[in-house]
């Protein structure tokens, strides 16, 4: 028997982590006490509150059958109350919301809904990893738009060519960004609803970085524009805005028709969220913020403590608004990876190389701020000590 897999798989690009997680082995054996910075996965618990909702909702009996398929209304109407109360949009939870095992599912999902075989998907360069393979799983074609450091990390709509803009049906964004961290303001959002309108693409924002804000800025949702209700859908996760990576809970919100478009796919494909970690999100959707704003400025205070070193080492790197990352220039002679590497041998600090995120993010490196605060401590001196 000789097992041929599908050729969809075939078209992931190379794991370009092998060699880096090789070469971490290899320090981590030769003795070195290493420290990662490299995966945005955060080091801080779950606040209290949203452990207990769960812990109780689990003993209840109704809770362990099958979820409904969309998600518990009460946590829908939580979900539509916090958009509410955060972004002042008002929302139909009956319609236009829609549980997600994680915002990961949605997007992984969504281009099932509504990508045909050689539709275009517009997908920034550097990004999340699976905006492109949904994509490509799915038959569709990536167009990748470059986020460039001149333009602030925004792409450019006027370089996409006409007859892409043509055949394109879904284009993805994803402020506050990851890996650049860069934030996009209301200029930009009212600009990609027109293009989309003009050109008939829908638009998936991808909003995993919301709540995590620092020096009083605040991060408008797409729905808050005018025309968005028409094109638009949004992805939110509670994963890192509550520190619940390992719960597995998010919600997408828009426009009726993409939403419930996701919503028949999911029906065919999961079913639904654990009921208990529903009422997790609940509790931390309606429940009090001291703990988030408490999380916010430690994030706030390592990436002072981060860019400070960065730019001590004469690494180029602008101060993040939002996000728990550090997107930095490499010094000149380096490459991502070799400057990746370069700091894992000499400092047994690990980050990614921003190439891992797409061709555009060559000459960049990614530094995730999410080890308790004596490690990075750690790191920083480390890092300071190097000689570029
Ligand atoms: C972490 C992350 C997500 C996914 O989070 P879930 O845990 O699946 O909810 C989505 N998009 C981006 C850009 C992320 O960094």
């Amino acid at each position: 028997m000789q097992i041929k897999l599908a050729s969809r798989l075939s078209l992931l690009p190379p794991y370009l982590f092998a060699e880096l997680d090789r070469l971490k082995r290899e320090v981590q054996q030769s003795g070195v006490d290493v420290i990662s910075l490299g995966i945005g996965d955060p080091d801080l618990p779950t606040p209290p509150y949203i452990v207990k909702a769960c812990q109780q909702a689990a003993e209840l009996p109704p809770n362990h059958r099958y979820p409904d398929y969309q998600g518990l209304e009460r946590f829908r109407e939580a979900a539509c109350g916090w958009y509410k109360s955060r972004f002042g949009v008002v929302l139909d939870p009956r319609t236009e919301a829609c549980a997600l095992i994680g915002s990961k599912e949605g997007i992984a999902n969504f281009p099932v809904a509504v990508v045909d075989p050689g539709d275009f998907v517009l997908i920034p360069d550097p990004g999340y990893p699976v905006f492109y393979s949904g994509c490509v799983f799915n038959g569709g074609q990536p167009y990748f738009m470059a986020l460039r450091k001149e333009n602030n990390f925004l792409p450019d709509l006027s370089e996409i060519p006409a007859e892409i803009a043509r055949r394109a049906k879904l284009m993805w964004l994803n402020y506050p960004n990851n890996p650049t961290a860069a934030t996009a303001d209301e200029t930009f959002f009212r600009r990609a609803i027109k293009f989309c309108l003009d050109n008939n693409i829908i638009l998936a924002h991808d909003m995993a970085y919301s709540e995590i804000v620092f020096d009083g800025y605040r991060a408008p949702s797409v729905l808050e524009f005018d025309g968005a209700r028409e094109c638009a859908i949004e992805f939110h996760s509670l994963s890192k805005t509550y520190s619940m990576t390992g719960w597995r809970v998010g919600f997408a919100v828009g426009n009726a028709r993409l939403v419930g478009a996701l919503g028949t796919v999911k029906t065919n494909v999961d079913s639904g969220v654990f009921q208990a970690v529903q009422e997790a999100a609940i509790a931390g959707l309606t429940g009090p913020e001291d703990s988030l704003r408490q999380y916010c400025s430690i994030y706030q205070q390592r990436r002072d403590l981060m860019v400070e070193a960065l730019r001590a080492i004469g690494l180029g790197c602008e101060l993040p608004r939002a996000t728990f990352y550090v997107w930095a220039s490499v010094p000149r002679g380096y490459t991502s990876a070799s400057f990746t590497e370069r700091l894992l041998k000499e400092t047994g600090v690990v980050i990614t190389p921003g190439s891992g995120f797409g061709k555009s993010g060559e000459g960049y490196v990614r530094f995730a701020l999410t080890v308790p605060n004596e490690r990075l401590r750690e790191a920083v001196e480390r890092i300071k000590a190097l000689r570029i």
